[in-house]
């Protein structure tokens, strides 16, 4: 009883689920009428998940992700209230559901990025875990084979107890992983996979065992080019690059959402048939699978491909059966899946994610690629991933090739505190967006110089924010940095209550954001 956080730190392998499983039974037992949050990223609520906790528990939890009927979504808010719902099973949002009796909160995948809400009001769901289990006397579990470093950093001050959970014989444990040097052995002009990554697929192939090829690029090509005069195809009203999608035969802006059927003429210069996608997707990666070993029965794996649980529940269950021989997908096949029968994992583009420079983005490449890596290979037949890159020398992909999660962290941790960056200080970002380029370069100065002085702040911009323009909306950044004892949200708001911009320029803060978008 009472309050109590947990860092359940287990590697893949470990166990880590089953531990928590003995920690909601015990909460259940000790207090007949306690309720139990799990949280999970929303990519991760299946119905195998569901199912494995009824089947562990003999009753099935209460859901709660934005998949939900407005029935559904009314009769777990009433089962929460109540107390009848003993286990609730949720995304983030199930944090702010109106439980009876909440005794204890698990978070698992704490590290994923998911957990942080960007729009509207923002919060970062694991640490409302954290306040909300102090605020109710909870216990508070949180879960990850890949620490966020705020959790690790929490932990070594105390503030959390760590629970090493080192990898049980017989479970599924690491595959070895290899970094493929694409400057010393690239692949072929217009191709994207490396001689010794195609050699690896055969192999597997011919062994009657699946090879997994992930990139986290949906479509054909993330660029389209007009091979006669040069124009590359965008959003309209923005600088948002249209994704090339060949099976709907579609252009899509994956900011907006905006989408037209693909042109059959230049809608710059009027030439027939010259547009071009340029760079690889996940279709493109199949379509090159395809001409290399035409034998091989090869799906795409990507919310494109897997819309609604129906089409996901297929996909894996082919997986399962051996009907699929070569799986490429996107980011959604890193969570949870086990295929015993999968021995290559291959990551066709492991710099994708290191690039806009943010300060987690080593971090998360870690985080995703390791998870990625994780899906290949069980005790009885070790697995092997290849991963392709162009900066083998980054201490995220030596950390990976080495299986030194811990050396990684130590240097992301020296990194940040020699820098003065989270968790060692405190950053907000602020986006203030103009229907023009001059209103927001004007209100930008006017918010510069209404920054009131703060021993420690250190200001940096305005700069054009990441996205430059979204929905016709021109956008500038600034960022701000401070000590960890400065209160950097009092800041904040002592600099917008000084503000007069006119009505058209909208101000937006983000207190240690994640996207810097
Ligand atoms: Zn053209």
């Amino acid at each position: 009883g009472g309050f109590a956080a947990f860092l359940l730190d287990g590697v893949t392998g470990s166990g880590k689920t089953e531990v928590y499983f003995e920690a909601i039974a015990e909460a259940l037992r000790v207090d007949p009428q306690a309720q139990v949050l799990v949280m999970l990223p929303e990519i991760a609520l299946t119905q195998a998940i569901l199912s494995r906790f009824e089947a562990r528990f003999g009753a099935a939890p209460a859901p709660w992700h934005s998949g939900l009927s407005d029935k559904e979504r009314r009769r777990t808010w009433r089962e929460a209230a109540h107390g009848r719902a003993r286990i609730v099973i949720g995304a983030r949002s199930a944090l702010f559901l109106p439980y009876a009796n909440l005794k204890l909160v698990i978070v698992d995948e704490e590290h994923d990025g998911s957990y942080k809400q960007e729009d509207g009001v923002t919060y970062h769901a694991r640490d409302m875990a954290v306040m909300r289990a102090k605020l109710e006397g909870a216990g508070v579990v949180l879960a990850s084979a890949t620490p966020a470093l705020e959790t690790v950093v929490n932990a070594e001050a105390g503030r959390y107890t760590r629970l090493m959970l080192a990898a049980r014989p017989g479970m599924a444990r690491l595959p070895d992983v290899e970094l493929v040097d694409l400057r010393r052995a690239p692949p072929e002009k217009n191709h994207w996979l490396s001689p010794h990554l195609t050699h690896a697929l055969q192999e597997t192939l011919a062994a009657g065992e699946q090879s997994l090829l992930f990139l986290n690029r949906r479509g054909y090509a993330p660029l389209v080019i007009c091979k006669a005069c040069g124009e590359r195809l965008k959003t309209p009203g923005t600088e948002n690059w249209l994704t090339e999608h060949r099976y709907s035969g579609r252009l899509v802006c994956h900011v907006t959402g905006y989408s037209i059927p693909k042109p059959g003429v230049c809608p710059a210069c009027g030439a027939k048939d010259s547009l071009m996608g340029v760079g690889p997707g996940v279709e493109r990666v199949a379509e090159e699978v395809r001409v290399l070993m035409p034998q091989a029965r090869i799906e795409i794996f990507s919310s494109d491909t897997a819309m609604g649980g129906d089409a996901t529940r297929g996909i894996i269950e082919r997986m399962e059966t051996g009907d699929i021989d070569v799986l490429i997908g996107t980011q959604i096949v890193a969570k949870g899946h086990n295929f015993p029968n999968l021995t290559l994992v291959g990551v066709v583009d492991a710099d994708s994610g290191m690039k806009g420079g943010d300060l987690r983005a080593g971090e998360r490449t870690y985080q995703l690629l390791s998870q990625v890596a994780g899906r290949a290979g069980r005790a009885e037949r070790p697995g092997r991933a290849l991963v392709q890159t162009y900066a083998p020398d980054n201490p995220a992909m030596l950390a990976l090739a080495d299986g030194d999660r811990d050396g990684f962290l130590q240097i992301e941790r020296d990194v940040r505190a020699e820098l003065g960056l989270p968790p060692f200080g405190r950053l907000a970002a602020l986006i203030l967006s103009a229907p023009s380029a001059e209103m927001v370069d004007e209100a930008a100065r006017d918010i510069s110089l209404a920054a009131p002085n703060g021993a420690g702040i250190e200001l940096f911009g305005p700069a054009p924010a990441p996205i430059t323009v979204l929905r016709g909306r021109h956008r500038r950044r600034f960022l701000v940095k401070s000590p960890r004892n400065v209160d950097l949200s009092a800041y904040m708001a002592a600099w917008m209550g000084r503000l007069k911009l006119p009505r058209p320029v909208r101000v937006s803060v983000d207190i240690d954001p994640y996207s810097f978008m």
